[in-house]
C-alpha cells in the first residue's frame, strides 16, 4: 500500500512577513498593483517549491489570499453587500471590503466615500480572523473572477501540478450573516456556482480538489446536514475529484454521515481526536481516500515519529492513505531555522511549517520502505521527545509542589460582596458612579520609538527606564488635574499585555521571527509556553509603587489574567490546557499579594480572552469555564475584604456565560459595551449580579471622540437596568492604540458626564 504526504495550506505571510510589507506599501500608495502580484506570485512559487523539494505529493494551491481565504470565497460567489455597488475595479472591490475606505482617499482616487469594511471574526477556534459573508434580502450573486483556476494555472506554468482548495459551501453559508434572509436560502445559486467553478478547473486539467467543510466538527443541524447532502451530490457529479477536510476537532456523530459522502477522499484532524481513527476506518468505505491529520497544525511541537509510526503503520498495512498536518499550517510561523537566540534545548522541541513538512516526509519513507529507511531521523525524534519528558527547564518539582498544596480555601475570598463593598468604600472613599480606566494611555510613536532602541541596545537601561517614568509621571499629573477617581499608571512599559509577563514568567519562550498571521497584513508572535511557570521576581510592583507615589488618589494595579495569557499563546501539548493555567494562576496570584503587601488597593485583572477559549462545541463548554474561572479565583482570592478585585472583558457576549462571569467573584468588571448600547446589561440585571460594573460608555476602537451628553445618556440606559450604586463610568477599552489629542477631550467629557449623573442621579 502507498502512502503520500499532503498539506492542507502553507503560510501566505512569508518567512519574513513579506506579504505584510508588500501591503503595506500597496496602499500606502508606494507601490503599484503589478508590484504587488509579483511579490504575491513570488510567495506562491516559493511555498511550492518548498513543500515540493521537502516530499509533499499533494500541493494545495490557491490556498494563498492577498487577505483572507473567506473573502476570496465570497468574491468568488459574488456575494458583494450592495455598498460597495460603485466599486468597479476588482481590486479596489476586494480591499474595500477587506478595510473599509476613508472619504476622498480610496486609493484610487474616485471617491467612494467612507465605506465601513465587512465584519471580522474568529476562524473557529483560533486567532486567524476572517471576514464575514454578508447576505441581505434580494441579494443577487454576481460572481466574479475564480483566482482559483489562475493559480492553478500559475502553479502548473512554473512546473507544480496542485490541489486546489476551496472554502466548501456548506461551511460558507453557515459563516455568512443574513440580514432579511437565511443564507441557506441561496444554496441552490452557490452549488450552481460551485459546480461551475469544478467544471473550469476540470477543464483546466485538475485531477483532484480539497474542500474544506470545518463545519463537519461541530454539532450540525437537520438545515446543515440536508445542505451537506445536496452539496456533495451535487459537486460528486463534476469530473473532479474531491478531497472533503475537516479540522480542529472530532467529526463526533457526524462520523459515520461524512465517510458516506459520495467524496473520493475525506480528512479527519488526528492531533485533536485521535479516538476516531478505529471507528473511521469501520465506516469508512475501502475506495474512500483516508487523509490522517496526524501532524500538529495548530501548535509549535516536533512530533514523536515513532510514537506516530505505532499508530499509522497498521493502517498503511490495509488500505492507501495520504498523511498530513492535521489542519492548514496557517496557524504555525514558517520556519525554526531562522529562529535566532532560542535556547537550544528548547529548539530541538520545536516544529514550524517547513519543520512539519519534514516530518511527514521522514514518517513517509518510514511507512513506504521500512523505518530502517530513516534511523537517524526516527532517533532524534524520539530523543528529543525523551528529553521533553524530564528536562528540569520543563519539569519544576517545586510548581509541582504548589499545585498539589493549592486548596479550595485559596480559591475563596474572605467574605461575601456585602462586607466586601463596605470594607473597599472605607479604605478608597469614591464618589457616586465613579471614574477610571482600563488602564493603557496612548502608546505614542515616542513610546515605541524609545522601546526599539532600549532593544536595539541604543538607549542604556537607565536612560529608557527615566523616559518611561516621565511618561508614567506626566500620565498620573493629568489623570489627577482632568479628575479621575481611580488612576492608572498608563502601561508605557508593556510591549503587548501578554508578553510582557511571558517574558518575567518562567517557563515561556520567545520568538524573533515566528509570525502567524492574525488577519490580513497583521501578524503576531505568540509566546510559547513549554515548561512549568513560576515567578521569580515581582513583575509590576515598581511601576505601580512610583505611580502611586505620585498621587493620593488609587492607583489600580494591573495585571493580565492566567486564562488570557493561556489563550493567547502556543501551549504544552504534554498537559491539559486547564494544567498549565493553574501554573499561570498561582504565578499571577503571587504578584496580586506583593501589589497588595505594597499598599495596592484595587488590582485589575484582565482577562480579555476568556470568552474566546470556548471549545467549538457546546458539550465542552462548561468544563472549560469552570477550569477557567477556577483559575481567576486561584489568582485573584487571596487578598484581604478592603483589596479591591477588579476584572476587564473586551467583547459584549456575556448572556451565555454570566453565571460563570458571575463566579469569578470580582468587586468590579469592566466590559465593552458602547457599540451594543448597554444591550447587554438587561442579562446581568436578570442574572442579579451582584457586583459593580463599568459598562464601556466611550467606544475607542474608533477615533471618533464622544460627547458629555451621549455618555450621559449610556449610564442612563444602564441604569434602567442596574442599581446606580453598582455603576462606574469608563471606556469599553484600553486607550493604548489611540493619540492623545483624541483621549484628552473624551475622558474630560467623560468626567463630565460621571459629575452630571452625581448631580442629578
Ligand atoms: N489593561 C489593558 C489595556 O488597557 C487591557 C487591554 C485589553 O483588554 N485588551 O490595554
Ligand atoms: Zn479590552
Amino acid at each position: 500500500m502507498t502512502v503520500t504526504v499532503a498539506t492542507l495550506g502553507f503560510p501566505r505571510i512569508g518567512p519574513r512577513r513579506e506579504l505584510k510589507f508588500a501591503l503595506e506599501k500597496y496602499w500606502s500608495g508606494q507601490t503599484s498593483l503589478a508590484d504587488l502580484q509579483e511579490t504575491a506570485s513570488g510567495l506562491r512559487t516559493a511555498a511550492w517549491a518548498r513543500q515540493q523539494a521537502g516530499g509533499v505529493d499533494w500541493l494545495p494551491s490557491n490556498d494563498f489570499s492577498l487577505y483572507d481565504h473567506v473573502l476570496d470565497t465570497s468574491v468568488m460567489l459574488g456575494a458583494i453587500p450592495a455598498r460597495y455597488a460603485a466599486i468597479t475595479d476588482a481590486t479596489e472591490l476586494y480591499f474595500a471590503m477587506a478595510r473599509g475606505t476613508t472619504a476622498g482617499e480610496d486609493g484610487c482616487g474616485h471617491g467612494h466615500g467612507s465605506l465601513t469594511a465587512c465584519e471580522m471574526t474568529k476562524w473557529f477556534d483560533t486567532n486567524y480572523h476572517y471576514l464575514v459573508p454578508e447576505l441581505t434580502a434580494g441579494q443577487r450573486l454576481t460572481p466574479g473572477r475564480a483566482k482559483i483556476v489562475d493559480d492553478y494555472r500559475e502553479a502548473k506554468a512554473a512546473g507544480y501540478e496542485t490541489r486546489p482548495v476551496l472554502l466548501g459551501p456548506v461551511t460558507w453559508l453557515t459563516l455568512a450573516k443574513g440580514r432579511g434572509i437565511d443564507p441557506f436560502d441561496l444554496l441552490d445559486t452557490v452549488l450552481d456556482r460551485y459546480a461551475a467553478i469544478l467544471a473550469e478547473l476540470a477543464a483546466a486539467g485538475v485531477e483532484w480538489v480539497q474542500i474544506d467543510e470545518p463545519v463537519l466538527v461541530l454539532d450540525l443541524d437537520e438545515r446543515q446536514r440536508r445542505a451537506l447532502t445536496r452539496a456533495y451530490a451535487k459537486l460528486a457529479r463534476q469530473s473532479v475529484k474531491i478531497m472533503l477536510a475537516t479540522y480542529f476537532g472530532s467529526l463526533g456523530d457526524n462520523l459515520s454521515f461524512a465517510a458516506n459522502l459520495p467524496v473520493a477522499g475525506l480528512h479527519v484532524d488526528l492531533v485533536r481526536a485521535p479516538e476516531q481513527l478505529q471507528p473511521l476506518l469501520q465506516a469508512a468505505p475501502k475506495s474512500l481516500l483516508l487523509s490522517l491529520g496526524v501532524i500538529d497544525g495548530r501548535n509549535v511541537w516536533r512530533a514523536d515519529l515513532a510514537a506516530l509510526l505505532d499508530r499509522i503503520e497498521p493502517v498503511a498495512a490495509t488500505r492507501d492513505i495520504v498523511i498530513a498536518p492535521s489542519c492548514s499550517l496557517l496557524h504555525v510561523p514558517v520556519d525554526l531555522a531562522l529562529e535566532r537566540g532560542l535556547d537550544r534545548e528548547v529548539t530541538q522541541w520545536l516544529a514550524f511549517a517547513a519543520q512539519k513538512v519534514a516530518e511527514l516526509a521522514v514518517l513517509k519513507r518510514a511507512l513506504n520502505e521500512g523505518r530502517e529507511s530513516v534511523p537517524d531521523a526516527l532517533e532524534l525524534a524520539s530523543r528529543a521527545a525523551a528529553n521533553r519528558r524530564t528536562s528540569p527547564l520543563i519539569h519544576d518539582p517545586a510548581v509541582a509542589a504548589r499545585i498539589d498544596a493549592a486548596t479550595p480555601a485559596m480559591r475563596e475570598r474572605r467574605s461575601g460582596h456585602a462586607a466586601r463593598t463596605a470594607a473597599q468604600a472605607g479604605v478608597l472613599g469614591l464618589p457616586p458612579f465613579p471614574t477610571t480606566t482600563i488602564g493603557s494611555f496612548p502608546q505614542t510613536a515616542e513610546v515605541r520609538k524609545a522601546r526599539a532602541e532600549h532593544g536595539r541596545g541604543n538607549i542604556d537601561d537607565a536612560a529608557y527606564d527615566a523616559f518611561l517614568r516621565e511618561e508614567t509621571a506626566r500620565t498620573i499629573r493629568w489623570q489627577e488635574e482632568i479628575g479621575l477617581d481611580m488612576l492608572v499608571h498608563g502601561e508605557f512599559e508593556r510591549n503587548d499585555m501578554v508578553q510582557y509577563f511571558g517574558e518575567r514568567l518562567s517557563g515561556f519562550a520567545f520568538t524573533t521571527g515566528g509570525w502567524v498571521q492574525s488577519y490580513g497584513s497583521r501578524c503576531v508572535r505568540p509566546p510559547i509556553l513549554y515548561g512549568d511557570v513560576s515567578r521569580p521576581a515581582p513583575m509590576t510592583v515598581e511601576w505601580w509603587r512610583y505611580a502611586q507615589s505620585l498621587t493620593d488618589k488609587p492607583v489600580k494595579g494591573m495585571l493580565t489574567g492566567p486564562v488570557t495569557i493561556l489563550n493567547w499563546s502556543f501551549v504544552r501539548d504534554d498537559q491539559p490546557r486547564e494544567a498549565s493555567c493553574r501554573q499561570i494562576a498561582l504565578a499571577i496570584r503571587d504578584e496580586v499579594l506583593d501589589l497588595e503587601a505594597a499598599g495596592c488597593k484595587a488590582i485589575q485583572i484582565d482577562e480579555a480572552a476568556l470568552r474566546e477559549g470556548l471549545p467549538l462545541n457546546r458539550r465542552d463548554w462548561q468544563h472549560y469555564l469552570d477550569w477557567a474561572v477556577d483559575c481567576f479565583r486561584l489568582t485573584a482570592a487571596g487578598v484581604a475584604d478592603a483589596t479591591q478585585i477588579h476584572t476587564h472583558m473586551c467583547y459584549s457576549e456575556f448572556n451565555d456565560i454570566l453565571p460563570s462571569i458571575g463566579a469569578m467573584d470580582t468587586d468590579v468588571i469592566s466590559i465593552e459595551t458602547a457599540r451594543s448600547q448597554m444591550e447587554l446589561l438587561e442579562g446581568f440585571a436578570r442574572y442579579r449580579y451582584p457586583s459593580a460594573i463599568g459598562p464601556g460608555v466611550y467606544d475607542i476602537h474608533a477615533p471618533r471622540v464622544p460627547t458629555e451628553a451621549e455618555m450621559v445618556a449610556l449610564v442612563r440606559l444602564a441604569q434602567q437596568h442596574l442599581r446606580p450604586e453598582q455603576l462606574w463610568v469608563n471606556p469599553d477599552c484600553g486607550l493604548k492604540t489611540r493619540k492623545w489629542d483624541e483621549v484628552k477631550p473624551a475622558i474630560a467629557a467623560m468626567v463630565a458626564a460621571a459629575r452630571t449623573l452625581r448631580a442629578t442621579p
